[in-house]
């Protein structure tokens, strides 16, 4: 077992466990290229793209520099115009809409639903070309409406990775889906980095177009692109991460499945919902009390973090207040932004740290 350096009782996440085991194999192919020199783009690169694609079930896969720029690219890659309205739940995190803005489009919010946390994709307007539901928390949206909605779907999977309902995997239903993989996320680099899928090879090409300068080939500018690939060093920690993360999010099954146990009729405590046919992969565990505030410092008192996700709905952060949208507009991520709390929730969280955390939540309601 790899020694953790984090130094509170239970950290909101460890990354260690996950990181450990591939540390030394990831550090000789760094060590190589390195010598090589090759540090953009390279076999690296497709191989790993070659995989995620594979794992979403889907026939092409571009890499790139970040979740926010697989959503931004593509939406530009599908065709979205300046000022065209986009349909994004208001309960997500602040990226989703401004990948939208970056996008030269308009976020228009939708309130989400109490039974998946995600945006009603049914409560949207026809006369809104685009929306980019998300898969919070690691809960798919309901998918199975999209073919029939004609409206252009890119998915923010960004916190889904392995995901299904339905019998749908996340990111491969609709025109394309994004993917982040931040360090801490299911999938995580060593640093910054994303990915788009698509089974579409035209919108695919024009994304690889985007993320590197809109070069069709060396000095041949066919769009007017941005420097936003996929690191190559990022390359070789997902592609030999990549190998574990069923496993990973396995582990977090299991410790969703515990907490479910544990933690289920203590006080005014609303546990996650799951709709039927669902298989989330635990990105996050967040539980709702309305005494949420004194849940967390009771837990912080006994050196279990936690996290909020989100505490502020994006329609009432500074970022987005020139859409013209004010408290009481979308009252179920209002009210979810008051009393969510994330516990602990990472791949190779123990038995022990769970327990720790039970414990402590069941103390202060039971
Ligand atoms: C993490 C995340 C993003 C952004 O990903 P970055 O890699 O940080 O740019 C977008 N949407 C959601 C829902 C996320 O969780």
């Amino acid at each position: 077992m790899a020694v953790s350096e984090v130094d509170t009782r239970v950290p909101f996440v460890d990354l260690e466990p996950a990181n450990g085991p591939v540390r030394q194999a990831i550090l000789d192919e760094i060590r190589d290229l390195t010598r090589s020199g090759r540090f953009v783009n390279g076999p690296q690169v497709a191989e790993f793209e070659r995989a995620f694609a594979a794992f979403c079930g889907v026939e092409h896969c571009v890499g790139v520099s970040s979740g926010i720029d697989a959503l931004r690219l593509s939406l530009e890659a599908i065709g979205l115009e300046r000022g065209e309205e986009v349909a994004v739940p208001a309960h997500t995190f602040a990226a989703t809409f401004a990948a939208v803005l970056h996008a030269d489009g308009v976020p228009v919010p939708v309130d989400i639903g109490e039974s998946d946390y995600c945006i009603d994709l049914h409560a949207i307007s026809e006369s809104v070309r685009f929306v980019v539901p998300v898969h919070l928390y690691g809960q798919m949206a309901d998918m199975s409406s999209v073919a029939y909605s004609g409206q252009a779907v890119v998915e923010d999977a960004c916190q889904s990775h392995g995901a299904t309902r339905d019998g749908l995997r996340a990111g491969s239903v609709g025109a394309a889906g994004a993917f982040s993989f931040y360090p801490s996320k299911n999938l995580g680099a060593w640093g910054d980095a994303g990915a788009v899928v698509t089974d579409d090879a035209d919108l695919a090409e024009r994304i690889r177009l985007l993320r590197e300068h809109g070069q069709a080939s060396k000095y041949r500018h066919d769009l007017a692109g941005y420097t936003a690939r996929l690191d190559t060093l990022q390359a070789i920690v997902l592609r030999r991460k990549l190998e574990l993360l069923a496993v990973h999010n396995e582990q977090r099954r299991a410790a969703a499945a515990r907490y479910e146990q544990e933690l289920s009729g203590l006080g005014d405590l609303r546990l996650p919902p799951v709709p039927s046919r669902s298989n989330p992969v635990w990105h996050l565990y967040v539980i709702r009390t309305s005494d949420r505030d004194g849940l967390r410092e009771h837990l912080a008192e006994r050196e279990i973090q936690t996290g909020l996700h989100y505490p502020e709905p994006p329609h009432l952060a500074p970022a987005f207040a020139g859409l013209g949208y004010a408290r009481g507009d979308f009252p179920v991520a209002e009210t979810l932004a008051q009393e969510c709390l994330s516990l602990p929730m990472f791949a190779g969280i123990s038995e022990e740290q769970l327990e720790t955390v039970c414990a402590a939540v069941g103390e202060y309601l039971g």
